[in-house]
């Protein structure tokens, strides 16, 4: 039987968001930078350019990284190299496999995508120029000459909620593809807190206050390597005034004169589909 409950709850973290996230229970993913020497079944997600083929056998003797545990499967993320495609054309990209995997296995992908073009794209100490090699123990790539250590990254990047009475504003992105509507979102800045993105955003994308900055819950999103992050929050002040060069429309939406909203993939819709159930 399945088992409501947030995703803040399985966290052991308690929601402030008047709109709760919920979710079916899901299998557990559990990530680890090496494998148990008891694990007995694998998952290879081969990543072919940024696409990913999953499978059970291990195809060539290309680098592998270790993702995690998935219910007992030991779960790699192999790189495979330019120019070879063990797939013979069957790998899909992140968005198509969203359709075919369950949410977890996606986020498991995800991450073998995020990790294999982090490998990719840090061969060489951004210090010196030496070619680095993998520490032990530890995600890192290390320098052997100069010691810099480099760790996968990740971008924060908040997006927001913002309501005023019984209304939400939804805005349509310069970069949105069709007449979509969807929650303001922005990356963080360096020495910036998230509250503080999401009141600074806001106020620069729609020309608006905003207050009662909340958190929701958050989403890994490897497009290539965000963590979004979710906020509710409340119109304090200002009529919308939408910066051109980031949204071409912005509008406060009752519940029964909803736009066209984003696909379930995103913590967008979830944002926004918790906000459409809620009194
Ligand atoms: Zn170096």
């Amino acid at each position: 039987m399945h088992v409501q409950r947030s995703i803040g709850e399985s966290l052991g973290i308690r929601c402030s968001s008047p709109f709760a996230p919920t979710v079916m229970h899901m299998p557990v993913f559990t990530p680890s930078h090496s494998a148990p020497p008891t694990a007995s079944v694998h998952r290879y997600f081969h990543v072919v350019g940024s696409a990913v083929w999953v499978t059970e056998e291990r195809q060539g003797e290309w680098p592998a990284h270790f993702l995690g545990m998935l219910e007992g499967v030991a779960c790699w993320g192999i790189d495979v190299p330019e120019g070879h495609d063990p797939a013979d054309g069957a790998a899909v990209d992140l968005r198509s496999f969203f359709g075919r995997a369950g949410e977890v296995e996606w986020l498991v992908a995800g991450r073998a995508v995020q990790l294999v073009e982090w490998a990719r794209t840090h061969r060489f100490c951004g210090r010196c120029g030496t070619p680095t090699v993998q520490q032990d123990g530890e995600r890192a790539m290390r320098c052997p000459a100069c010691g810099l250590l480099a760790f996968p990254r990740i971008a924060p990047a908040m997006i927001t909620l913002v309501t005023r009475g019984d209304t939400v504003l939804l805005a349509r992105g310069v970069q949105f593809q069709g007449p979509m509507y969807s929650c303001l979102a922005g990356f963080v800045e360096p020495g910036e807190s998230l509250e503080g993105a999401v009141v600074r955003e806001v106020r620069e994308e729609v020309g608006i206050e905003v207050g009662d900055v909340r958190y929701w819950g958050s989403q890994p999103w490897p497009f290539p390597h965000s963590l979004m992050v979710g906020f509710t929050a409340t119109w304090k002040s200002g009529e919308i005034d939408i910066d051109p060069a980031e949204i071409v429309d912005a509008q406060w939406f009752r519940r029964d004169e909803m736009p066209p909203i984003p696909p379930s993939i995103s913590i967008a819709r979830k944002l926004i589909d918790a906000w459409l159930l809620a009194d």
